[in-house]
């Protein structure tokens, strides 16, 4: 049996198929990640074959089936285009790096409303002009990976627990996380934070946005976040949209 459904939808990615249609992935509000496809898609008449698109915001109206790995769409509407995201080249990147992390990573079918809400706020600021978007990349990047699954915890020692505030020396090792120095003793050390560094990752973890940074540091947290993502899930390759600069 299936059922028509109308929910909001961010495009991942879209191809050609068969001679007329169109398949696409979104990220759903009510579904998670899905597949579905837009018959006749690409006949220049076709309202919804122009307006699927990545990046774009939609709500679209679905005929579901639990059993199908594709879905049929019916209709949509164009909610969220935008437009600075499409036409900035720093923008884009991260745009891009966010919808890889969504197809690469989470699962089809798996509802996360948070994760949805997050996303569609991470795009709207990086379509803002005067938002950094490599910043605000970070902190979604850390906000991703909690909601994956993986946590990155910033707070405490992850062997003693040991609460790790500003100003400490602290250190990184893939098998246990951060350490305070004290743990770190008898340890191999992958990464050593200076104390700004350690601070900047600790603010990103929170919902202040006027903070002091570089863009040096930035570079390495989302670096050090890649690698923590790659050794946890051997198939992820890295970001390649980020790879570009
Ligand atoms: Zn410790």
């Amino acid at each position: 049996m299936s059922e028509i459904i109308k929910t909001r939808a961010i495009v991942l990615r879209k191809l050609d198929y068969g001679d007329t249609s169109k398949i696409a992935q979104f990220y759903t509000e009510d579904f998670g990640k899905i597949s579905a496809i837009i018959k006749g898609g690409r006949t220049p008449k076709s309202k919804i074959g122009l307006i699927v698109d990545t990046f774009n915001l939609l709500q679209i109206i679905i005929y579901r089936k639990e059993t199908r790995d594709v879905q049929i769409i019916s209709d949509a509407e164009l909610l969220q285009y935008y437009s600075n995201i499409k036409e900035d080249f720093e923008r884009l990147k991260y745009a891009s790096a966010v919808i890889e992390l969504l197809l690469n990573l989470t699962i089809e079918n798996d509802h996360n409303q948070r994760l949805f809400n997050g996303t569609e706020r991470i795009l709207e600021l990086l379509n803002t002009p005067d938002k950094n978007p490599k910043f605000y990349f970070a902190k979604y990047f850390l906000f991703f990976i909690k909601e994956i699954g993986y946590e990155f915890p910033v707070n405490r020692c992850s062997l003693c627990k040991k609460e790790l505030i500003n100003g400490m020396q602290v250190y990184y090792n893939y098998d246990n996380g951060i350490l305070c120095s004290e743990c770190s003793k008898d340890r191999l050390i992958h990464f050593e934070f200076t104390k700004e560094l350690f601070k900047l990752l600790k603010c990103l973890n929170t919902k202040i946005n006027n903070i002091q940074y570089t863009e040096d540091d930035l570079n390495k947290i989302i670096q050090l976040l890649e690698k923590f993502i790659k050794y946890h899930i051997q198939e992820f390759k890295g970001l390649k949209s980020l790879e570009l600069s």
